[in-house]
């Protein structure tokens, strides 16, 4: 791929912010990669280039129509001083799931690996090395042809944008408090539920805003048929663990295949411990929990590694798990986790790469 380069001038380059307080998603780097694709031509003009505003044609087909897909992924700063990334060929190649879906173009994974690659090196410094601190990946793919009428466009943009972010849990593991809806459904059977594509966030939102405002932090999904399959839970993949058995719902196309999932997965099996991929409902969830076979339940995604449920609300009940603690399970997988993706740990799975 020809990248070409521009980079900020000293006056246009940001002020790092303050470590202590990074938040989520409020900063972002002094640099983005940018590239564009044409039908019949492919992708071309891919850049560095300072991060700035783009300028959209009022009919830019995603504003009407909605083709947009992202991905999210870190960087860590080892305590080596060196950078090291979890998985991304998964997530690039989880894009072109999503791209497919949507009949958007198909990224080539290595040359893009390779500018994401030179972009973090010039914007290192923007890594953080507070403990629990990362540099957070957003890859975003958008329909820019002006036209209108419902068809795939014929253009389309790829864009990088990099963003330093906090610690999910400055002061130790925090139990979230679940809100079970079986009143709003996320994804149903032959849609778009297993691809990270925008609308489907944007149709959550007025299930997570009533959640909050009744004082939960998520919401858990059931499936949209029966309203009785747990699905997933706001932007992670759920695992329970009842008697010997760690049980997490299987991808039916209806859940977003996890890269945390997986992983997940795959240690959990290397510990010889009993995983099942299959269907559970909350029924049966609820049942555990009274005869005490239940013992932790917690979510996984990139963004907090490991989340504990601490506990769930369904139908006017409240449903304490683990009496609100975090279990030993979800702490020996943070840590695992953690410990691979910083670099401190052997990683024998080949998920990590340094820069
Ligand atoms: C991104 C996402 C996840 C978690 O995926 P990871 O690859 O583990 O970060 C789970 N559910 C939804 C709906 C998501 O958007």
């Amino acid at each position: 791929m020809d990248l070409q380069l521009e980079r900020v001038t000293e006056k246009e380059a940001k002020c790092k912010p303050d470590q202590s307080c990074l938040g989520f998603g409020r900063h972002f780097s002094d640099h983005m990669l940018v590239m564009s694709y044409t039908e019949g031509k492919g992708w071309h003009d891919a850049s560095i280039q300072p991060y700035r505003n783009f300028s959209l044609d009022p009919a830019a087909m995603v504003l009407h129509y909605g083709q947009a897909i992202f991905e999210g992924m870190k960087a860590y700063r080892g305590k080596d001083g060196g950078i090291y990334l979890f998985r991304p060929a998964d997530n690039l190649a989880r894009m072109n799931l999503s791209a497919a879906r949507l009949c958007m173009p198909q990224l080539e994974v290595d040359k893009v690996l390779a500018a994401l690659k030179e972009l973090l090196r010039l914007d290192q410094d923007w890594i953080p090395s507070a403990k629990g601190a990362t540099l957070y990946i957003r890859p975003t793919m958008i329909a820019t042809e002006a036209a209108l009428g419902v068809r795939p466009a014929k253009q389309y943009l790829f864009f990088v944008i990099l963003s330093p972010v906090g610690a999910y849990y400055p002061e130790g593991f925090n139990p979230v408090k679940i809100y079970v809806t079986d009143k709003y459904v996320r994804a149903v059977p032959g849609g778009v539920g297993h691809v990270k594509t925008a609308g489907n966030y944007a149709a959550s939102i007025m299930a997570a805003v009533e959640a909050q405002q009744a004082g939960f932090t998520q919401v858990l999904w059931l499936d949209a048929v029966e309203r009785r399959y747990i699905e997933e839970v706001g932007t992670m993949n759920i695992f329970f663990v009842i008697g010997e058995k760690i049980i997490t719902p299987p991808l039916g196309g209806s859940i977003l295949p996890g890269i945390t999932r997986d992983s997940v997965i795959q240690v959990v099996k290397d510990w010889g411990l009993d995983i099942v991929e299959r269907r559970i409902t909350i029924d049966e969830v609820l049942a555990a929990q009274e005869d005490g076979s239940l013992t932790e339940i917690f979510g996984t995604g990139t963004a907090a590694v490991i989340s504990p449920v601490g506990s769930l609300h369904y139908q006017g009940r409240d449903c304490l798990i683990n009496h609100g603690k975090t279990g030993a399970l979800s702490q020996r997988l943070f840590d695992e986790l953690q410990a691979i993706q910083y670099g401190a740990k052997e990683d024998p799975y080949g998920w990590v790469i340094k820069l």
